[in-house]
């Protein structure tokens, strides 16, 4: 199934290019009250609503996706998890380019581990990616996401596809500069994530697909993520050492080589085979 957030916080399936409304099987989540439990609300219920969603999705008419506009299909992620530098590609244009490192070493992901970005830099493909500090390389970074669904914690890797959700593109907006990651990657806007989530059982092997980005046109980026330094299963395996994973949090699994800036009026354009594609606007 593939579902997307929309309009003015409208749940829909969505079918070839129609999406179907099925917002009223929200009604069935229990009301919160503070202290809210973790997790996404949605994510927390998402196996008893999914049924009712396929079952919906039949009865309501669609209406095309264009004419929708798509929001974060994770509304409130209590974390998003990113992998630094996992393609050696990407290692590799890293370590020769001054703009990217800035004259300090690029190390490895066994090295760094992982990094969490801001859920407040969240967005949907729907919205625009907001780049304005003109004195500073803002770049895209096409990365394959994935969103949890059942809570992980010391999860072997041989378990760990069994955590996820479902999967999305993402974008892992980035300044360049000498700030610390979690700085430089959550700026407003600076993750897109969309243009829905595909369940993970229509996904089967993640750490096989084809994905590209281009911007106004030009090819950008290009990887399979049979390339990953850390693939999918290893990713939730590290993290969950650490800190629990709880159904909608959100894991970014690393960016291969072709990262470039982007600037105010640029439209990207991406990709990933069986998930999808999305176009985001860039404004000042
Ligand atoms: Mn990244």
């Amino acid at each position: 199934m593939r579902f997307c957030r929309f309009d003015d916080d409208r749940l829909g399936v969505v079918v070839d290019d129609l999406v179907h409304d099925v917002t009223s099987v929200l009604d069935r989540l229990p009301p919160l009250r503070w202290p809210v439990p973790r997790g996404d609300h949605f994510f927390n219920h998402f196996a008893d609503l999914r049924p009712r969603m396929e079952e919906m999705a039949k009865t309501v008419e669609g209406r095309p996706v264009s004419s929708v506009r798509l929001l974060s299909p994770v509304a409130n992620p209590g974390k998003i998890v990113a992998a630094p530098v996992n393609y050696q590609l990407h290692l590799d244009e890293s370590r020769a380019d001054k703009q990217i490192n800035f004259g300090g070493q690029v190390k490895t992901i066994d090295d760094y581990g992982v990094f969490l970005k801001a859920p407040s830099s969240l967005i949907g493909a729907g919205d625009a990616v907001v780049a304005d500090w003109p004195d500073r390389r803002i770049d895209h970074e096409i990365e394959l996401a994935l969103v949890i669904g059942k809570k992980a914690f010391r999860v072997g890797e041989a378990d760990a596809l069994d955590h996820v959700a479902g999967y999305m593109i993402g974008l892992d907006m980035t300044i360049r500069g000498t700030e610390d990651r979690s700085f430089r990657k959550s700026l407003d806007t600076f993750t897109v994530l969309g243009p829905h989530v595909v369940t993970a059982d229509e996904i089967g092997d993640p750490d096989n697909l084809d994905f590209e980005i281009t911007v106004d046109g030009e090819p950008r980026q290009k990887s399979n993520t049979s390339l990953l330094i850390w693939n999918v299963r290893r990713l939730i395996a590290y993290a969950s050492k650490a800190y629990t994973l709880y159904p909608g949090d959100v894991i970014m699994t690393g960016t291969p080589e072709g990262v470039a800036p982007v600037a105010p009026g640029n439209v990207m354009h991406a990709r990933i085979d069986r998930i999808g594609e999305m176009s985001v606007r860039v404004t000042g």
